[in-house]
């Protein structure tokens, strides 16, 4: 049969960019707010409609000040509203934006600055002296902007940093988003590298838009219009976990919690602001969680808490729905996924599960989100099977994932996957369980032990506040799981109890060989434990069993 050749194009070529974001958000959500804890202090509300306008005018300051499209524009800011006019003023007019960490040490910062040679830094105000500290060796910056209005301008011993609200007050409120091809970079983050120079990420505006239509699903975040969203992981890591764009692709209220993290103010805006969903890395609930316990309060709004970035402690998900009735949603991802790969939502056959089997498979990193294909593979490279036991190396690919690093040459994938560096173990339904990162794993006697399953079995004693194990070098065995704690205030534990605990809950050779005590365990800028110190700081530790 003859088949009728088709014209082309039949259907429309409209890019979608992050312009299209925040435009959306302003015709149809005009009147839904945008809530910041700002850096100076009080509450500030606006809303889409308002976010528009003054992105637009920071569109027009920008390039008044010379950014051009392509060029770097770098912020040192919290969750606040001037970030979010950033990340639409910086990308919509097709410049790139440069989210840094502030945790970072200074000269971690100006590498990474000088290496996206950024040439405009917008900062916020109790990151002056940070900016101070680095100023004079940032050799792209023409310009630094502070975020903030006159009246609060700090004293900086760096010249001539401009005011943000003086710049957008004498700038036009008009600026035609440009269009152009959505493969454009419209945003850089670089991850954190415990080992080596961070790498940067460079996302376009078809892997962001991707990425958000895919993050805002209801197996996903779950967000629509009805949803409050509060965003505490920092906008400048992996873009917030791109809240700020999933909120407006659905017109969701945000709430920005600024620079405050601590459990009482988190809590005191979820209460005032009607938050139903949260995001976070499980050190900032567990402060929540110290918080909600101590005052005796609860929750009045908040149904779900997305949390990722470390292994969630199963301990934690029964918490937080036992005590508050909240559901923990366990996600994975990394910078160089956008951050999103997989989110746990339960499917119809677990719904009759107790609440116990029901944590269980809360505590699975989750589904992978539709665009993202997962696979691991054994020492060979051969895929393992999806029987929820065959445990090997993560790989990824999808439209929201890296192909290339920054500046880099060489291609970051294998065989046109990108291999994460996690070890993971997938089951037939397709859940994701990260067993740990490729060299945090234990390898005893040629057996490999979980850290993250030893954690998460010390992490649920009631007189542990945080727990790490790390592998230490054994004489027989090559290396043994040693248990590192730190007690909640007021409680005692022996190392003889402690081990006694994992009885029946984990093989007897899984067991750790010793247990210490710290007062605090190191984090690196993005909270997650610091493996590469703790194993420094115990290297050589006389392990009982030696
Ligand atoms: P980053 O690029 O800084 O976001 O770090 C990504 C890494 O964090 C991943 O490769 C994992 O090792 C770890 N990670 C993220 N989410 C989880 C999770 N839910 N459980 C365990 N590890 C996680």
């Amino acid at each position: 049969m003859q088949t009728t050749p088709v014209q082309s194009p039949t259907m429309q070529q409209r890019p979608l960019l992050i312009s299209s974001l925040i435009d959306f958000a302003a015709k149809n959500h005009a009147d839904t707010e945008i809530v910041s804890r700002s850096v100076e202090g009080p509450i500030h509300r606006y809303t889409y409609a308002g976010a528009s306008v003054r992105a637009k005018r920071a569109a027009n300051a920008l390039t008044s000040l010379g950014i051009a499209p392509g060029a770097r524009v770098g912020t040192l800011a919290w969750n606040t509203f001037r970030h979010f006019e950033l990340y639409y003023s910086v990308s919509g007019m097709g410049a790139i934006l440069h989210t840094i960490n502030p945790r970072l040490f200074p000269e971690q910062i100006v590498w990474i600055a000088n290496h996206a040679e950024d040439e405009v830094l917008c900062f916020d105000i109790n990151l002056a002296p940070l900016v101070d500290k680095v100023a004079s060796q940032l050799t792209s910056v023409k310009h630094f902007v502070a975020m903030t209005d006159r009246a609060h301008m700090p004293t900086m011993s760096t010249p001539n940093v401009l005011c943000y609200e003086d710049l957008l007050a004498t700038a036009s409120p008009h600026f035609d988003w440009p269009q152009f091809d959505p493969y454009t970079p419209s945003s850089l983050c670089y991850t954190s590298g415990t080992t080596g120079n961070p790498k940067g990420v460079l996302y376009t505006h078809f892997s962001t838009l991707a990425h958000t239509t895919g993050a805002a699903t209801p197996d996903a975040l779950n967000i629509g219009a009805l949803s409050v969203v509060m965003p505490v992981v920092p906008m400048f890591h992996v873009n917030a976990w791109g809240t700020p764009y999933v909120a407006a692709s659905t017109g969701a209220k945000l709430v920005l919690p600024g620079p405050k993290l601590d459990g009482a103010s988190l809590h005191e805006l979820m209460d005032a602001e009607g938050v139903t969903v949260s995001l976070g890395v499980p050190t900032i609930w567990m402060m929540l969680l110290a918080h909600m316990q101590s005052s005796g309060a609860t929750f009045k709004t908040l149904k779900e808490t997305v949390i990722g970035g470390s292994a969630c402690p199963p301990a934690m998900i029964d918490t937080f729905a036992s005590k508050y009735g909240v559901d923990v949603i366990h996600a994975w991802g990394m910078t160089e996924l956008s951050p999103l790969g997989t989110a746990c939502r339960l499917k119809p056959k677990h719904l009759s599960l107790s609440a116990a089997e029901k944590v269980a498979v809360r505590a699975k990193q989750g589904k992978p989100i539709f665009g993202v294909e997962m696979k691991i593979v054994g020492d060979d490279g051969a895929a393992l099977p999806h029987d929820g036991k065959a445990f090997g190396d993560l790989l990824v690919r999808g439209p929201w994932i890296v192909e290339r690093y920054f500046k880099e040459e060489k291609s970051a994938l294998v065989d046109g996957w990108f291999p994460t560096g996690d070890v993971a173990t997938i089951d037939p339904d397709g859940y994701l369980q990260i067993t740990d990162r490729s060299k945090d794993v234990i390898k005893s006697g040629g057996e490999w032990i979980s850290s993250i399953e030893l954690e998460n079995i010390a992490i649920a004693h009631p007189a542990v506040a945080e727990a790490a194990v790390i592998g230490v070098a054994h004489p027989k065995w090559d290396e043994r799981p040693l248990l590192i704690l730190v007690l909640k205030a007021g409680t005692a534990v022996t190392r003889e109890e402690m081990l006694a605990f994992y009885d029946g809950k984990i093989a007897k050779w899984m067991i750790p060989d010793d247990v210490t005590f710290v007062s605090e365990l190191p984090h690196t800028a993005t909270g997650k434990l610091l493996k590469t110190k703790l194993r420094t700081d115990f290297k050589g530790y006389a392990l009982p069993t030696a």
